[in-house]
């Protein structure tokens, strides 16, 4: 297997794939007033095993295309659609998200949960912009800077782990420049890091590693995810996840 694969496999079966809930979902779609309008054309874009999906389906009044690179991820997703009948309102579709087959301005939503990094974030919100139509609304939680100056080993982790993670200011002003209005922000609390995604991974790593015979590689990615959580539960304060709602204008 390789690293891709055990990271894929370690992943797969929890909620999450990354931190956001069910509550922080429907904050960013209450900030966009799409919830009374019908037959919306929604994009859940890097959209894991469908944490998200669910949560937009069992809300929205439309259909969504829900875009993972990876055939794991969408099977689970397409699975937890069905057990709750969702599934007529989900299309799963295997794409990378910077090379999306919709149709330019045709969507109403973009939704991003933890995913629009993959890309970049100011690449992918150019890139996004033209699938939506004018009033169309795109929502990304994106990594963020909580505050103007942090100690020297966390700005020098992340500078090095994605050079593009900046503070909210900077990237309203990426959204803006980019041809959206911005409608709204907040920023994730720790028990969606912690409870809704750090946990359940952690609860995993013992199985992983013993499906994996404690090989070297599998070893060192768990070694590396525990990094990440001591990492996140020691500067908490200094960064999390940013939710941006912003609305296409132009
Ligand atoms: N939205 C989910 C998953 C976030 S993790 C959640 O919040 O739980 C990021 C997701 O993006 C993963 O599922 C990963 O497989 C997917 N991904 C990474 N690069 C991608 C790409 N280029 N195209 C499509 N999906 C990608």
């Amino acid at each position: 297997m390789t690293e891709l694969d055990l990271i894929i496999d370690l992943h797969s079966g929890t909620d999450r794939q990354g931190p956001g809930s069910k509550e922080d979902t429907l904050r960013a779609l209450s900030l966009t007033g799409l919830a009374n309008k019908k037959g919306l054309k929604i994009a859940d874009l890097g959209c894991g095993n469908g944490g998200q999906t669910l949560t937009l389906a069992n809300h929205l009044n439309g259909h969504i295309a829900a875009v993972d690179l990876f055939p794991t991820f969408l099977n689970e997703l397409n699975d937890r659609a069905s057990a709750v009948n969702l599934n007529d309102k989900i299309s799963s579709l295997e794409a990378s998200i910077d090379d999306l087959p919709f149709e330019k301005d045709s969507l109403d939503l973009i939704w991003g949960e933890g995913s629009i990094y993959n890309i970049g974030f100011e690449n992918g919100i150019k890139n996004w912009h033209q699938f939506l139509k004018r009033g169309g609304y795109i929502c990304v939680s994106e990594i963020t800077w909580l505050t103007q100056e942090r100690p020297a080993d966390i700005e020098n982790f992340w500078s090095a782990a994605y050079p593009e993670i900046g503070t909210a200011s900077k990237k309203m002003s990426v959204i803006e420049k980019c041809g959206f209005i911005p409608r709204g922000y907040f920023t994730l609390p720790p028990e969606s890091w912690i409870d809704a995604y750090y946990s359940p991974l952690e609860s995993k790593f013992d199985s992983f590693l013993e499906k994996h015979k404690n090989s070297e590689l599998a070893t060192r990615i768990v070694k590396e995810h525990n990094d990440e959580i001591a990492l996140y539960k020691q500067n908490q304060a200094y960064y999390s996840y940013g939710f941006y709602i912003a609305e296409k204008i132009a």
